[in-house]
């Protein structure tokens, strides 16, 4: 089959046509015919060699872990699996094999926790396109425990960025516990998991805040048809007070502190970017960071204490999250911004990532040569 592998951190992939097929031999395994497989920050900082994990790739590695196909081999004992074949189903970044016996799977303690015996923690599992295979390929082994059916109103093209940049965005929201009617900020809106957050923010009945700081970020934002009621914020003209002075006058509140956003997510890596998030916060709110630049961030005593700002980090959802957000984004027509590439043509991929284009990219194994 074909597939583009990483041969060492900052080189380009390498296609070839000549790797074997893999066989569903566990319990779970599902054998997938990969339609699409799209580009995740993620992807760029382990090819990079900056990941901050402890998980080291095994090279040559088959990258991308947000994707989707269609079934076409089911597990030994295939009872054991709701999918049968021809199904279409959506891969999200994690929980190939959990152990199914550690703390972290044995535990279920929230109604959005992963069913018991399952978990995406589990501290034992490989990480799909990150610690083993991942999507860009044309078949792949999956865990039928991560993955999602694909409701009728989304294409496998539509779902494979929605399988990390959706879920990871969508449970950061859902981490905030906002109402309907609150005011979320989301800083860095104009990127991959920013124009996401913004459909589904509105799509949940928030008032959403949209900041970026660069005019395609801005412009990508600004012509998405479904955030009606959004406020787009241009970082570099406004400050963070300048942004929210208009709450001030709509609950006619002064006193700074008292007026501004519920929450806000963090998404770029920048200490800027994040202050800047926690000045439109009003006190008391809540700071969800979903970066993980490699030297931490910053918090001030004034905001921690002082104006008991609370922040708590993003990683990923469970698997009750994954079909919810899936189902979710069918409903309320919510999908991302795509750009296609052939498989052969992944690193042509990668130059426009890097030269900062908007939106998801995204690898179409059906993709028609224009
Ligand atoms: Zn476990
Ligand atoms: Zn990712």
């Amino acid at each position: 089959m074909k597939v583009q592998h990483l041969y060492a951190f900052n080189t380009p992939y390498v296609f070839r046509e000549d790797v074997p097929v893999p066989r569903p031999t566990h319990a779970y395994d599902l054998l997938i015919q990969v339609d699409a497989a799209s580009y995740c920050h993620t992807d760029h900082v382990l090819a990079s060699g900056e990941m901050a994990t402890v998980e080291m790739p095994p090279f040559p590695l088959v990258g991308c872990h947000e994707y989707s196909g269609t079934v076409v081999g089911l597990p030994p004992n295939s009872a054991q699996t709701e999918f049968k074949i021809g199904d279409r189903v959506g891969v999200s970044s994690r929980a190939y094999h959990p152990c199914g016996t550690c703390v972290e799977c044995i535990e279920e303690n929230t109604p959005d926790s992963d069913p018991k015996g399952y978990s995406v923690l589990c501290p034992h599992v490989k990480t799909n396109g990150i610690g083993m295979d991942g999507g860009w390929r044309e078949y792949a082994l999956v865990d039928a425990r991560q993955v999602t059916p694909i409701p009728s109103g989304l294409t496998q093209v539509e779902v494979a960025p929605l399988m990390c940049a959706g879920i990871t965005i969508y449970s950061a929201i859902k981490r905030t516990e906002l109402e309907p009617g609150q005011r979320i900020g989301i800083v860095g809106c104009g990127g991959g998991l920013g124009h996401l957050g913004l459909q589904y923010a509105t799509a949940m009945g928030l008032k959403v805040y949209g900041v970026d700081n660069a005019d395609t970020a801005l412009a990508l934002a600004r012509g998405l048809r479904n955030i009606s009621g959004a406020t787009i914020i241009d970082a570099r003209t406004q400050t963070a007070p300048e942004a929210i002075a208009p709450i001030s006058k709509e609950d006619n509140i002064a006193f700074p502190g008292q007026f501004g956003l519920d929450a806000v997510i963090i998404l770029p890596e920048s200490q800027k970017a994040f202050q800047y998030g926690i000045d439109m916060l009003k006190n008391h709110g809540k700071c969800i960071v979903v970066s993980f630049p490699r030297q931490g961030l910053h918090v001030s005593s004034q905001d921690l204490i002082f104006r008991d700002i609370k922040f708590m980090g993003s990683l990923s959802g469970t698997n009750k999250q994954l079909r919810e957000m899936t189902q979710f984004s069918a409903k309320h027509g919510i999908k991302p911004e795509i750009k296609t590439f052939p498989l052969e043509k992944l690193n042509e991929l990668v130059d426009t990532y890097n030269a900062g284009h908007g939106g998801k990219l995204v690898i179409d194994q059906h993709h028609k040569s224009s």
